[in-house]
């Protein structure tokens, strides 16, 4: 039976396989992390053929780990760290350099100059986001400018460019396909987001080569089909590859957020919220409009908003502070103590994001008694880590102009109950985690088996989809909410300008 998905996610610290059953299950799965480049402060590279390879062998090592048939698997899907961009030469496929990845900050100057020479509207009201290095069209200027040679090789149309999904789909394909989906293009700064089409100004202010870029494609549908001597895939070859999505936008589709109004948490090292918003809705808060995937004909747009530090203050507690050993035992002291003591944590480490922009808040412990224990820290990071979530939220529901009336969550410090059951307080509404937190992967598998047509639609998949461990709202936290109010402002500003 052809109903098998393989979702290749291609990460930021690593390449994964899973291959999925229709159902959801996962049947197999490898992972190889990869190296990190940071040739500066600041700059953060990787090599495009370490992260190919990569994801080569790993899609080879879960259909072996499997035991299935190739013959088993109806398509293939994508996922993929988003924004991070790679060069390389047409004819040869060989980088002309490495990846620029998503964090790195090396165009800031000149993000500050468009910002200063007041394009920040025309790129907002095209684009959806915020002028940023974050994005991939200054990155691209970048290596234009910058790495000898690739100036005269663009002038004689030798290069291509394209964010993750575009260069694993030209390799995957053995070059004959060069195109990005919809939901990695609006994230270059280069892309209408209304007429799904590069804008010709924004290139042309940005200096990218118009014909450099992939074609922008919607995220389900036939993309193209792994070709014959792509490495490690021979088995492999002749499978059609069906679906494409940033990790984001792929989470949203996987946690089965097809409807507006639906949203979900990602809690990492960061946080990311994704709200599906139908159509695009311009932010008066800061946070970003995008798509969120195009499908048969119709494109549906998200709000996005992060939290920079959430995780990360409980790796801080663990590595910097030494008061637990390890993640888990957040939650053990957390639940210890009956509340928070009056402690409020505020975890801007590196400055506030939205719906706040703070770029000079610095992190705050308030509150302290001679009575505060480290049961007390710990439970205040992780109602920190809820506040900035609901901060965000409520950020998003003012934007959209619609209330929320549920959660879906996923990612690393989702496993913690008591967080989990503080958010659904928090928010007033339910709170659900999914049994597979492979939400990314598994948005990819989906996405893949629309396009082969494994389901008719996204309705039809909901009916497949399991229902998660759901947390009720249960206690009114309108008190504690305020004095976290009262708290951030403390922390904002901290830092002089
Ligand atoms: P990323 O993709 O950003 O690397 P993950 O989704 O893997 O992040 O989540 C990692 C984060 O989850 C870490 O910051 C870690 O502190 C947190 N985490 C892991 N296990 C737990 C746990 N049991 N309780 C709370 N947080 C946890």
């Amino acid at each position: 039976m052809k109903d098998y998905l393989l979702a290749l996610d291609q990460g930021t610290t690593s390449s994964r396989a899973i291959l999925f059953t229709r159902g959801g299950a996962i049947a197999a799965s490898a992972q190889i992390p990869f190296t990190q480049h940071y040739p500066k402060p600041g700059w953060v590279e990787h090599d495009p053929m370490e992260l190919l390879t990569s994801q080569l062998r790993v899609a080879a090592d879960c259909v072996e780990k499997s035991g299935l048939h190739p013959g088993d698997i109806a398509a293939v899907g994508l996922a993929n760290q988003r924004e991070t961009a790679v060069v390389w030469e047409r004819a040869t496929g060989k980088p002309v350099g490495n990846a620029i990845v998503w964090q790195c900050r090396r165009t800031a100057d000149f993000c500050s100059q468009l910002q200063r020479e007041g394009h920040t509207e025309a790129i907002r009201a095209k684009t959806g986001l915020v002028v940023d290095a974050y994005f991939s069209g200054t990155k691209y200027r970048w290596m234009l400018k910058n790495i000898p040679g690739v100036e005269e090789k663009a002038r004689r149309g030798e290069l291509l460019c394209g964010t993750v999904d575009s260069w694993l789909l030209w390799n995957l394909t053995g070059g004959k396909v060069h195109a990005s989906d919809y939901s990695n293009c609006c994230r270059t700064m280069l892309f209408d987001i209304h007429k799904l089409q590069w804008d010709e100004d924004l290139c042309r202010l940005m200096e990218v080569p118009m014909d450099w870029l992939p074609r922008p494609v919607e995220n389900s549908g036939p993309l193209g089909v792994i070709a014959q001597g792509v490495p490690y895939l021979d088995k492999l070859a002749g499978l059609p590859i069906c679906g494409a999505a940033g990790d984001q936008q792929a989470a949203l589709f996987g946690q089965g957020c097809f409807a507006p109004g639906q949203l979900k948490n990602t809690y990492g090292t960061g946080c990311f919220t994704l709200l599906n918003t139908g159509k695009a809705v311009e932010s008066r808060n800061g946070l970003l409009t995008c798509v969120g995937w195009g499908l048969k004909g119709e494109t549906t747009y998200v709000l996005e908003g992060s939290v920079f530090n959430a995780g990360s203050s409980i790796q801080w507690l663990r590595d910097e502070l030494g008061i637990i050993q390890s993640a888990p035992e957040i939650d053990v002291l957390a639940e210890s103590v009956p509340d928070n003591g009056g402690v409020y944590l505020v975890s801007a480490f590196t400055g506030l994001g939205a719906p706040h922009w703070d770029m000079y808040a610095r992190g705050a412990i308030l509150g302290l008694t001679r009575g505060t224990t480290k049961a007390h820290l710990c439970r205040a990071t992780l109602e920190g880590i809820a506040y900035q979530t609901a901060d965000l939220i409520s950020a998003m529901e003012k934007d959209a102009g619609q209330k929320i009336t549920g959660l879906r969550v996923d990612g690393g410090a989702s496993v913690s109950d008591f967080m989990m059951q503080y958010q659904a307080d928090l928010l007033g509404v339910p709170v659900e985690r999914p049994e597979v937190v492979e939400t990314t992967a598994w948005g990819a598998a989906c996405l893949a088996g629309l396009g082969v047509g494994l389901w008719n639609s996204p309705e039809e998949l909901l009916k497949d989809r399991k229902p998660g461990k759901l947390y009720l709202p249960e206690t009114d936290r309108s008190r504690e909410y305020a004095k976290w109010r009262k708290a951030l402002d403390r922390a904002k500003q901290w830092e002089d300008a």
